[in-house]
């Protein structure tokens, strides 16, 4: 656990939080400085900076929490709606290298708008073209995160097609390895962060 994350101090205890919804996979508790009443945070309890590091078998709970935290705020706030998304990564706003999910509940007179209002650029490319893009898995300027991330699948893929039932030991220490690897660059990035923008 990176002991800097504000949101492992919550999880471990160690911070204080208004929790709305914890079970033993994910917490959700309120923002400190929320963009709406009941704002909610809902954050798997593996320290984990983004989605593609969250362990497949952790991704159901963490949209079970989502799900679970808006009866919770549905049932306390009766909200309107709700805006429910993510930072992923410092160049869309992620100010804590922890993935959590925002919960945003909505009210009529808010004067908020749609999740499709956080970016309004102008798309100069055609649809088809970008979707090819997407398809060939050839895009011009990958970030480097993306592709690390590629690399560490491509090779885990590499690495099952290979196997065989000796080389299990092996795969084990591979694996601590790359945990350690995985919370060296989850401690760089915590470093790398900038003061939050809000
Ligand atoms: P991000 O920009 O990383 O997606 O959002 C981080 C959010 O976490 C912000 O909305 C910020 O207010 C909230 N936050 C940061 N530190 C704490 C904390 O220690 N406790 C709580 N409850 N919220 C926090
Ligand atoms: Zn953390």
């Amino acid at each position: 656990m990176p002991q800097q994350c504000p949101f492992c101090q919550i999880i471990q205890g160690e911070q204080e939080a208004e929790k709305v919804y914890e079970d033993e996979k994910v917490v959700a508790f309120l923002d400190i400085r929320p963009s709406a009443r009941g704002h909610t945070l809902v954050v798997p309890k593996k320290h984990v900076s983004s989605i593609g590091q969250l362990p497949e078998e952790m991704v159901e709970g963490l949209f079970l929490g989502v799900r679970k935290t808006i009866d919770r705020l549905e049932n306390g706030l009766n909200p309107d709606g709700f805006n429910v998304g993510w930072n992923h990564g410092q160049a869309a706003g992620q100010a804590v290298p922890h993935l959590h999910v925002h919960v945003l509940p909505r009210y009529e007179d808010d004067q908020g708008g749609p999740i499709q209002a956080v970016v309004r650029s102008e798309v100069k490319e055609d649809v088809s073209s970008i979707a090819k893009k997407i398809g060939s898995g050839s895009g011009e300027k990958p970030n480097k995160q993306r592709t690390r991330m590629s690399t560490e699948e491509e090779r885990k893929e590499e690495t099952m097609e290979k196997k065989k039932p000796e080389d299990s030991e092996e795969e084990d220490k591979d694996e601590e390895k790359e945990e350690d690897e995985s919370n060296k660059s989850a401690k760089l990035q915590w470093k790398e962060m900038k003061k939050p923008k809000y």
